[in-house]
């Protein structure tokens, strides 16, 4: 057996949609009774979509059928006021009284706004060792090009065009993987998005983007829902 909820205007979920782009009987979610199986979201041939957010990217993606869990951010309808957005945990809540306490998700947005301000803070020092290699380059160049020339008088048969070859060859790999190790910016560029798509308020009728001021109490400053 499992627990079966349909989602909607008219759906049984607990709390309230009343948002006027999703469906009377927009999408169904089933729970296995254990633990360990995953969750299922169907959309019920909704006119404005299902969506999941991909956990990678951050990105919304329209599902007609897919495996979930609990912290999967799920969008009814389109990404505006018509639509209707919450962390699939939401749906289990039976308390109304309840209905602005949002613990898991704060929790987990705040996990994932630590683990990027760690992220961001290892790049910050590659940045700045970056930027000392930047200003010593001419340096390493020539550090580089001595060790080079070295290595190359040892062969006494090598022509000069075969000697600038592997000179500009080394010099040239040398510093392009060096820069590409330092800079690593798609990475740092991908992470923030993923931050930025992560960090809204878990209220479905709210949606606020949230302050890091907000994710650090716990609570948002525009529908006051909470921990
Ligand atoms: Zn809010």
């Amino acid at each position: 057996m499992a627990t079966v909820i349909t989602l909607g205007r008219e759906g049984d979920q607990w709390f309230k949609i009343s948002n006027s782009g999703v469906g009377r009987e927009h999408a169904r979610i089933t729970i296995p009774d254990n633990p360990s199986e995953q969750w299922i979201i169907e959309d019920l041939k909704s006119k404005n979509g299902t969506f999941v957010r991909d956990e990678e990217s951050g990105k919304m993606q329209r599902v007609s059928k897919m495996k979930i869990n609990e912290m999967s951010y799920v969008r009814l309808g389109l990404p505006d006021v018509t639509g209707c957005s919450f962390y699939a945990c939401h749906v289990l809540k039976q308390n109304a009284q309840n209905a602005l306490r949002y613990k898991a998700e704060f929790t987990y947005i705040r996990q994932e706004m630590e683990q990027f301000l760690k992220l961001e803070e290892k790049l910050k020092k590659r940045r700045n060792i970056k930027d000392k290699f930047n200003r010593y380059s001419w340096l390493i160049f020539l550090v580089l090009l001595f060790v080079i020339d070295e290595f190359l008088e040892i062969k006494e048969t090598n022509s000069m065009s075969f000697v600038r070859f592997v000179r500009y060859t080394m010099l040239g790999g040398g510093m392009f993987v060096f820069d590409y190790i330092l800079n690593k910016r798609d990475s740092y560029e991908q992470a923030k998005a993923r931050i930025n798509a992560i960090s809204l308020c878990p209220n479905p009728g709210c949606n606020k983007k949230l302050p890091q001021s907000d994710i650090a109490v716990g609570k948002c400053s525009k529908c006051g829902c909470t921990i």
